[in-house]
C-alpha cells in the first residue's frame, strides 16, 4: 500500500521521510510542473533531526499523473484543504482513506463533505517542524499525533505501521473534542500574542484579558456540546504559556513573516460557532475585530 503525501511542506515532509525510512512505499504529489522541477533540482527531500540530516529521492509526481489513490495524507494548510479535496475526488479509489493534518476546525468538515464515501481521519498534531528552504524540513521537537474518525469507527490496522515508523500516533475516539480543545487554547494565546507583538511569556502580564477570553471559550465549548474540552481550560492555557514562554506562537511567526494565517479556522471558526449558537461573546468578538484590523493593516488576508 502506497502512502501518498499531498503537500511536501513541513509536516508532509516529516511524515514522508519517516514512512520511507521504515521501508514503506511513499509518493509525493506536488503542486505543478514547476514545483516538480524544483524538487528534482533539490535532489530529493531532506529531513534534519537532532544529530542527523538525511536526503532521499522519494518518487514525486503531479496529481493528474498519479495512479488511483488509496491512502493519502493531506498535508496542506487549512485554507487550501477544501479546494484540494475537490481536485482529489476523481483520483481516489472507492473506500480510500485520507488523513487530515490541518489545524483548527472547519476544513475537515469541508473535506468530508467534498469526498463522500472516503474515510476522513482527522489528526491533531503537537509535533513541530519548519522548512529551512523548499524540500528541506527541520523537525523542531517531540510531540504526538492523535488520530480519529469524525464519523466514528475503529482504529485502522495501519496505526501500528505509523508507530513502527517512529511517528507517534494514538487513536482517539473523540477527535472532535481534542480538536476543539486545541482550537480554544490557540484562540486564547495566538491572537493576543500577535496584537501584543510578544513571545508567549509576554502574555503573563495579560491576566485579565486572558481570563475573560478563557471564560468565553469555556461557554462556547459547553454550548457546542464539548464540555470535556472545556474542563480545566484556564489552567492549561496558563501552563502552556509558562512552558512556552520563550517561543513565539505560530500565528505570530506567520504574521511576522508576512504569511497568510489560518485564523479563519481558529478564531474565525469559534466566532462563527458562537453566532450559530446565539451566544454573545464580546471579548472574543472584539479580539476578532482587532486581529482583522491588524492583519489588514499588514496586507494579510483576514480569512
Ligand atoms: P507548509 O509547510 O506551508 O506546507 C503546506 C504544503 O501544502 C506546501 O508544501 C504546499 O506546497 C502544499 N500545497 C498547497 N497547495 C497545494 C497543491 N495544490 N498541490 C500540492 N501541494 C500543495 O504547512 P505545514 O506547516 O506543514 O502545515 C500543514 C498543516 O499542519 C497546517 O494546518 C498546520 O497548522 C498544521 N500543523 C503544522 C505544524 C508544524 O509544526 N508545521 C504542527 C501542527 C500542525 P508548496 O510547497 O508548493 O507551496
Amino acid at each position: 500500500m502506497t502512502w501518498s503525501i499531498l503537500g511536501a511542506g513541513s509536516l508532509g515532509s516529516l511524515w514522508a521521510m519517516r514512512l520511507a525510512a521504515a521501508g514503506l512505499e511513499v509518493q509525493l504529489l506536488l503542486r505543478d510542473p514547476q514545483r516538480l522541477a524544483d524538487y528534482q533540482r533539490a535532489g530529493g527531500l531532506t529531513l534534519e533531526q537532532p544529530g542527523r540530516c538525511i536526503t532521499r529521492r522519494l518518487p514525486a509526481r503531479l496529481l493528474a499523473e498519479a495512479p488511483p489513490l488509496q491512502r493519502l495524507l493531506l498535508a496542506c494548510k487549512a485554507y487550501d484543504a477544501a479546494a484540494l479535496a475537490e481536485r482529489l475526488a476523481p483520483h481516489l479509489q472507492p473506500g480510500a482513506e485520507i488523513l487530515l493534518l490541518q489545524n483548527g476546525l472547519g476544513s475537515q468538515q469541508a473535506v468530508a463533505a467534498a469526498l463522500p464515501g472516503v474515510r476522513c481521519i482527522a489528526v491533531s498534531s503537537t509535533e513541530g517542524a519548519h522548512r529551512r528552504r523548499d524540500f528541506h524540513c527541520v523537525q523542531a521537537g517531540a510531540g504526538n499525533n492523535w488520530l480519529g474518525d469524525l464519523s466514528g469507527g475503529p482504529a485502522p490496522h495501519w496505526l501500528a505501521e505509523l508507530q513502527r515508523a517512529g511517528i507517534p500516533a494514538q487513536w482517539c475516539s473523540d477527535i472532535l473534542a481534542r480538536l476543539w480543545r486545541k482550537l480554544a487554547i490557540n484562540c486564547a494565546i495566538n491572537p493576543l500574542s500577535v496584537l501584543q507583538d510578544c513571545r508567549n511569556g509576554g502574555l503573563l502580564a495579560q491576566r485579565a484579558p486572558l481570563e475573560a477570553l478563557c471564560d468565553e471559550l469555556q461557554q462556547l465549548l459547553i454550548a457546542a456540546e464539548q464540555s470535556a474540552a472545556a474542563e480545566g481550560l484556564k489552567a492549561e492555557v496558563w501552563r502552556i504559556i509558562e512552558a512556552t514562554a520563550a517561543n513565539y506562537s505560530s500565528m505570530h511567526q506567520d504574521v511576522a513573516a508576512g504569511r497568510r494565517t489560518e485564523v479563519d479556522y481558529l478564531l474565525g471558526h469559534a466566532c462563527r460557532e458562537a453566532a450559530r449558537l446565539g451566544l454573545a461573546l464580546p471579548h472574543l468578538s472584539a479580539l476578532q475585530r482587532q486581529l482583522a484590523a491588524h492583519l489588514t493593516a499588514r496586507g494579510l488576508p483576514t480569512h
